[in-house]
Formats: C-alpha cells, structure tokens, sequence
C-alpha cells in the first residue's frame, strides 16, 4: 500500500462514515449522548481535508489523526486520532507498507488507544473490535496470507468484535454511567471501528 492508497481509505473511510452517522448517533442516544455519528463525520470530513498530496504512508497517516484529534468532540476524538497517528508513527517515512508493516502500524494503533483509554476486552468499547481484529490480523499474517486477505480477516472479526459487545455491560466512557442498563446495546464505538476496518478493507480488495 502506497500513500495514495492510504489517502483512499481515509476518504472512503469518511464516506462509509457520513453514510452510517445517523445510525452510529441513534446507538450513541441510547447508552451515550447521542452525538457519535456527528463527532466522527466532523472529525473524518477534517481528516479528508488534511490529506497531504503526495506523501508517504505514514506521513497520511500522521496528518489524517492530528485532524481528528483537532476537529472531533468527545472521548472518541482523541482515541480515533491517537490511532492514525500512532499507527502513521510505526509506518515511518517508508514509501509502501507490507503486510507486516500494516500489521504492526494496527497494533501500534490499538496500544495508543490503550494507553490512552485505559479499556481492556470486554468494557463494551471500540478495543472490543479493534482488539480481535489485531489478532485475526496477525494469524492472517502469521498463516503467510498477504495484505487484502490479512484486511479482510480484521475487518471480518471487527464486525464480530463489534456484534459481541451487545450483551456487554460497559465500564468506561459515558454508556459506563448506566451501569446494568448498558446492557442488550452495540456500542457505538465499537461500530465504528467495525465500518473504519470495512473501509480498509474495501480500498485493499
Ligand atoms: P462521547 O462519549 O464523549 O460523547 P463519542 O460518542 O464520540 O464520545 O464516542 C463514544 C465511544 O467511545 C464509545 O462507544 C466507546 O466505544 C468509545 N470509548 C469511550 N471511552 C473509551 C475508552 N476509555 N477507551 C476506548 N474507547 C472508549
Ligand atoms: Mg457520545
Ligand atoms: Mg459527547
């Protein structure tokens, strides 16, 4: 994957988002405060502006999460951002990235959120998807799979990462307030993550 082909997922990434943002808002309203779909079409559209002509991966990247930690409201903003940027961090001034090289700029991604956030598995937040999706990754990698098929299975157990945190009982970010009635919801976040991974997924074949 060549800088350009990062820039792609950021705009389809952004699309699939402003498609989605009514429906990632409505599960925000109901464990949240309803404003999911809006923060992150915001913060996505300023990513999309941000995209450097030209660049290298990393650099993509690393402009792409410095919009959205700038221009996205609420916990998900600096989450969202730590991510690109951390993982435009480990991609470096490197031209392409490989599967490994991807694989490694995802995991950086999910110790920034980590580090960040401080949610394990199982909290019913967006590491529900992003966790298990670096994982099936790095099987896929470590099974000699090449880039589209390591993307495909990260997204595949995103949106299953995604679909287990309904039964889930939240312990961090707003949805942890309402303790017991958290529970029998997706989490927004979780979702999104789910619809960022498609979109990689979708720019990589
Ligand atoms: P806010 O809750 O501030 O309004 P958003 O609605 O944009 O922010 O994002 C909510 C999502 O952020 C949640 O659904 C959850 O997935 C994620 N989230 C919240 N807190 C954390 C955290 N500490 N670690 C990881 N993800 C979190
Ligand atoms: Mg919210
Ligand atoms: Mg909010």
């Amino acid at each position: 994957m060549d800088g350009p082909a990062f820039a792609s997922w950021i705009r389809h990434a952004a699309e699939l988002v402003s498609a989605d943002a009514e429906r990632l808002t409505r599960l925000d309203a109901a464990i949240g405060d309803g404003d999911h779909g809006h923060n992150l079409h915001r913060g996505f559209t300023a990513a999309v502006a941000a995209l450097p002509d030209g660049a290298p991966p990393g650099k993509v990247l690393v402009a792409a999460g410095r919009a959205i930690v700038s221009k996205t409201g609420g916990a998900s903003g600096p989450l969202y951002g730590t991510a690109l940027r951390r993982a435009g961090k480990a991609l470096g001034d490197a031209a392409e990235a490989d599967a490994a090289a991807l694989g490694a700029a995802l995991k950086a991604a999910l110790d920034g959120v980590q580090e960040l956030g401080q949610a394990n598995e199982g909290d019913k937040t967006m590491i529900d998807a992003l966790a298990p999706a670096v994982a099936a990754y790095e099987a896929a990698l470590a099974d000699g799979a090449d880039l589209a098929a390591c993307v495909r299975a990260a997204s595949d157990a995103a949106d299953a990462g995604a679909a287990a945190t309904v039964p889930m009982q939240a312990r961090k970010g707003r949805a942890s307030y309402l303790g017991p009635r958290s529970v029998d919801h997706l989490d927004p976040g979780a979702s999104s993550t789910a619809l960022i991974l498609r979109a990689l997924a979708d720019v990589t074949g």
